[in-house]
């Protein structure tokens, strides 16, 4: 008897996601290997994606350095690169989307009030935003105001208390949490008129036909809410691999340090990138090239 068919499954499709924020360090180096080590291995593609919402933070020239790194590392990516600020308006439409399903609260609490208020956040996640506190959240019953053009107010995303969430990670394995214990309602859109990093990325993905997303182990959690956004938004989930950060011999993470380690660094200094693609492939169980 012929096997049945397989059901369809969509074209690898994996990207990489770097926020101009900094240079590249050998962690980012290391995740973008896998990912471009999955897309290739797939027959699929590898777009690139910069993650430019950080209006402070974001300089251009970050983003014609990665580019520059990530082509003498010899990591390819497919088609034009893209930019994440102009898809604004994507980001934008699916704000409104979340505000007409009755999903978002406005919130003039400060960053402040909620750290004071909120119980720590996980442990082993010390740089993920503090649970936002239930009873910061407008009575029930009181009316979500419109969406301001000009958005002056951040408008957060309350999560469904009590209801466990899962997913399997490619590489950390099976995940679970608990929305409103481990993780609270979350911000989709700043004061300051900028779509969230959880917003923006969650749209992107699903827009741009991502199948799986490779990224370090600080963004598990992050992924809850944006599986959250995706049910919300009615948009397939792509598959998560999150890999375990690179650090330092002190134990700290590289990017608390985009100095020593940075890719430009190293190629200053003379390292091969066939050497460090081979001490890739060593440390995340592959042979090398
Ligand atoms: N741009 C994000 C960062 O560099 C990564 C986002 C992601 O992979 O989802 O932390």
């Amino acid at each position: 008897m012929s096997p049945a068919p397989l059901p369809f499954s969509p074209p690898y499709v994996g990207r990489l996601a770097p926020s101009p924020t900094g240079w590249l360090h050998l962690g980012h180096a290391r995740t973008f290997w896998e990912a471009h080590r999955r897309a290739r291995a797939a027959g699929g593609r590898l777009l690139l994606r910069h993650d430019d919402l950080d209006r402070d933070r974001c300089r251009a020239e970050f983003i014609a350095a990665a580019e520059e790194d990530l082509r003498w590392l010899g990591l390819g990516w497919d088609g034009a690169p893209l930019v994440q600020t102009t898809r604004r308006p994507r980001h934008r439409a699916a704000l409104e989307r979340l505000h007409a399903a009755g999903l978002l609260f406005p919130c003039t609490r400060t960053r402040r009030d909620v750290l004071e208020a909120s119980s720590a956040p996980h442990e082993s996640e010390p740089d993920d935003e503090p649970v936002y506190p239930p009873a910061f959240r407008p009575p029930e019953g009181t009316a979500t105001p419109p969406l301001e053009e000009r958005i002056t107010v951040n408008w957060r995303f309350r999560v469904p208390d009590g209801r466990e969430l899962r997913f399997l990670d490619g590489a950390a394995g099976p995940q679970a949490a608990v929305a409103g214990r481990d993780f609270g309602d979350f911000l989709v859109w700043r004061k300051d008129d900028t779509p969230s990093y959880q917003l923006a990325c969650a749209v992107d993905d699903a827009e741009l036909g991502v199948t799986e997303v490779v990224r370090g182990e600080d963004l598990l959690r992050s992924t809850l809410r944006q599986l959250l956004l995706l049910e919300a938004l009615g948009a397939p989930a792509p598959q998560y691999r999150h890999l375990p950060l690179v650090r330092d011999e002190h134990g700290t993470r590289l990017a608390k340090r985009h100095d020593a380690l940075a890719l430009r660094t190293l190629r200053g200094q003379g390292a091969d990138p066939a050497g460090l693609r081979a001490g890739f492939a060593a440390e995340l169980g592959e042979r090398p090239e």
